[in-house]
């Protein structure tokens, strides 16, 4: 059993509570026009558009015209992903839970657990449990990171191992989910609540664009949503603001929110009774 690994970052404070580290899978199932991974997105296609702009040389391909990526002659510029038309990278690895585990193991005095993240790491289910399954016998904490358009309630024994998952809820709104990711939200708005309901809802996140989507009414759908399962678990909600680093070149124009419109986003979940909002 296999995954494509795109990175693993040993130490991040960033991806759920704690040091931990941080997985990144390839591939998404939808297309948020502020992706900030947009390399992560799609499996590369062996075009070989890539190979000759490598100023290294670190890109051939091979006898099967697949593209090898020679990881010790790589500068990491990047400049690989921004000449892919594909939304996809050369620099990533087939690894195996144990492969990947080896990668964690190493970490494991400095950190409190390990977050999957992608593209979106629910379409590779069997992987998330055979990892989590190494990781749960050290004591690691377990944590997905997903955008909640694949069935959760699918999944109750990679669920009964995880601590939780952290999710996207991109909108609330059906249609202004449909403008962001060019999919609906009905199942994300399911996940949510399923989740809750079994105290496995980490944190729910959203990130504010507030020329993409009406900010306000989305936070106030989120929280009417989630408020009455805060009994079972506290939900943090992280508010994002959104910025243009990373995002494809079609998509970087869109206005980044004021710290005032943060805030008063902050204020009315408060109002509603969340405790935990974080806002970066
Ligand atoms: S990041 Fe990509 S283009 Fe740059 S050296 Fe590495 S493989 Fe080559
Ligand atoms: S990474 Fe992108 S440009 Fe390079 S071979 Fe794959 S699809 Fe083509």
């Amino acid at each position: 059993m296999k995954a494509i690994v795109n990175r693993i970052i040993p130490f991040s404070s960033v991806d759920g509570p704690g040091n931990r580290t941080a997985i990144f899978l390839q591939g998404c199932n939808i297309n948020c026009k502020y992706c900030h991974n947009p390399e992560t997105r799609r499996l590369c296609i062996n075009c070989g558009a890539c190979v000759g702009q490598c100023p290294a040389g670190a890109l051939s391909l091979g006898e099967d015209n697949r593209v090898i990526w020679d990881q010790g002659a790589c500068v990491q510029c990047d400049t690989c992903i921004h000449v892919c038309p594909n939304d996809s990278s050369p620099k990533v690895r087939e690894m195996t839970p144990e492969e990947v585990y080896a990668a964690v193991k190493r970490q494991i005095p400095f950190i409190r657990g390990i977050s999957v993240s992608g593209g979106e790491c629910m379409l590779w289910p069997d992987f998330l449990k055979a990892l989590f399954t190494l990781a749960k016998a050290d004591g690691l904490g377990c944590l997905i990171d997903s955008n909640g358009t694949i069935p959760l309630w699918n999944y109750p024994e990679l669920l009964e191992i995880s601590d939780g998952v952290m999710l996207d809820i991109k909108a609330f709104d059906d249609t202004d989910h449909r403008r962001i990711t060019d999919e609906g939200n009905g199942i994300v708005l399911k996940n949510a609540v399923f989740l809750a309901k079994h105290g496995k809802l980490e944190e729910v996140r959203a990130v504010i664009v507030p020329d993409l989507y009406d900010g306000e009414k989305s936070i106030r759908g989120i929280g009417t949503l989630l408020a009455p399962y805060r009994n079972i678990r506290e939900i943090r909600i992280k508010l994002i603001a959104y910025r243009p680093m990373g995002v494809r070149e079609a998509y970087s124009h869109y206005q980044v929110p004021s710290p005032e419109c943060l805030t008063q986003l902050a204020d009315i979940l408060r109002e509603m009774g969340f405790k935990d909002i974080v806002i970066i």
